[in-house]
């Protein structure tokens, strides 16, 4: 298992509810570097950190390659809602 942390989307809250949640401490907030940390080899892939966060920060894949296609994906989706948006007001996109 593998779970992506979206650290922009993420509110880096010490007191996390994700990593509370977690039994086998896979997700942990690090106060010093003050964001979370996630150790794939002590993860169940329970999912009850994705759950628990409520703002949509963490989302668990069954591979890396799982992973990738899911960030491709969206890396696309923000290039072509950017294009879009930069088309609505009429601006030009930088080179
Ligand atoms: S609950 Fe979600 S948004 Fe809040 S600190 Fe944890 S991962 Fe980040
Ligand atoms: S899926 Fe379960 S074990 Fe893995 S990080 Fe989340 S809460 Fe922890």
């Amino acid at each position: 298992m593998t779970l992506y942390i979206d650290h922009e989307v993420c509110l880096k809250d010490p007191c996390c509810p994700a990593a509370e949640v977690c039994s086998t401490k896979a997700l942990v907030y690090d106060s010093v570097e003050n964001r979370l940390f996630f150790k794939a080899d002590l993860c169940n892939g329970c999912g009850q950190c994705v759950r628990k966060c409520a703002y949509n920060a963490l989302a668990l894949f069954e591979t890396a390659d799982d992973l990738t296609a899911f960030l491709t994906k969206i890396t696309k989706a923000r290039e072509i809602f950017t294009s879009k948006f930069i088309s609505l007001l009429g601006l030009k996109e930088q080179p």
